[in-house]
């Protein structure tokens, strides 16, 4: 599906494969169901059909998704960095989002993403921009290349709860007939949606119901068609989540009338920064999310702010022109 726009890229990337004794997989910071299932996608596939290669993935965990779901990241010794290494970076367009510096001692630099395509890190560069998921790009090489080297159930898992959760659900625009047919190639190497993915996408606990009800209670709408919630550290504090599961109630604000662009703020403080994600429903919001040091795709983004008073009010203004522009 992609492999004719790539065809060059692929059969690059598999001789270094093939070459590389030491390969490391890396992926973006604060990692969503994308990062971590093209991460795991690729890391099961690579050690299915080179099992006598040193294969590693790393990043900091998060508590957004169980370990029943992603396995928690290896703890890597820094003495695998000084060998010659392939490093393999996921669903990440820059690089201050690579979660490990460790990426820039590879040999060699392997990008796959579907991002903008704001910084060509790679010396092979796989970039699909705007597709639903990082996991369709990863799902395509692999498949690409299946016949020699096949994907496991366990594989097309990770790269299925990947498309799954990148594509909102199937719901956002980007997800197309590419998307569904790379899902059902997955589907076909015997992974049960419902048991093996949503079972333990939606598992929750009753601290979540808790928070639903914080964000129902604090939820603020705008008459320029914005809704959005603000979780303060002291609000983090009192419902006892971290701030990693800040934007788990987001999609409360999605299909509600009258309301185009949705977000919610989450206050990081060992940081001194919020963090923003902002989904839209039809709307480009990618240009607003990187004015406010981020970025991301058309109706889904992440940004930054430092300071929340001054910073705030011209978001909102900003976000609100868009929605009056796509009306004018
Ligand atoms: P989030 O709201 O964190 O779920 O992010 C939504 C989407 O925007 C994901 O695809 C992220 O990879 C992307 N994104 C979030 N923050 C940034 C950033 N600072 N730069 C580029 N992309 C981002």
């Amino acid at each position: 599906m992609y492999e004719k726009e790539f065809k060059k890229e692929y059969k690059l990337i598999l001789k270094a494969i093939k070459e590389y004794d030491n390969i490391c997989v890396f992926r973006h910071q604060r990692p969503d169901g994308d990062a971590f299932g093209t991460q795991m996608g690729l890391v099961t596939w690579l050690k299915d059909n080179f099992p006598n290669k040193t294969i590693h993935y790393v990043g900091n965990n998060t508590s957004t998704y169980g370990e029943d779901l992603f396995p928690y990241m290896e703890v890597v010794e820094d003495d695998f960095f000084e060998k010659d290494f392939l490093a393999i970076i996921v669903d990440t367009g820059n690089t201050k989002r690579i979660d490990d510096d460790r990426w820039q001692k590879a040999k060699l630099k392997v990008k796959f993403d579907h991002h903008p395509p704001v910084e060509q890190y790679g010396d092979i560069n796989v970039v699909a921009n705007e597709i639903a998921a990082c996991a369709e790009l990863i799902a395509d090489f692999c498949f690409y290349y299946s016949k020699k080297y096949p994907v496991s159930k366990l594989a097309a898992t990770y790269l299925a709860t990947g498309i799954i959760t990148d594509s909102g659900r199937f719901q956002f625009e980007s997800a197309n007939d590419v998307t569904f047919k790379t899902f059902a190639k997955l589907l076909e190497c015997g992974v049960l949606p419902f048991k093996d993915i949503y079972l333990k996408l939606y598992a929750k606990d009753i601290s979540s119901l808790v928070f639903q009800k914080f964000a129902l209670n604090n939820m603020v709408f705008t008459e320029g068609g914005l809704a959005y919630y603000i979780l303060k550290q002291k609000d983090l504090d009192e419902l006892g989540i971290d701030n990693e599961r800040g934007k788990e109630h987001l999609s409360l604000m999605s299909n509600i009338n009258g309301v185009e662009i949705w977000f919610c703020i989450t206050e990081i403080s060992e940081k001194n920064e919020f963090r923003v994600s902002i989904r839209s429903k039809l709307i480009d919001i990618s240009g607003v999310a990187s004015k406010y040091r981020g970025g991301g795709h058309k109706q889904a983004s992440g940004a930054t702010l430092y300071n929340l008073e001054e910073e705030l009010p011209l978001m909102i203004k900003d976000l609100e022109e868009l929605i009056k522009n796509e009306v004018r």
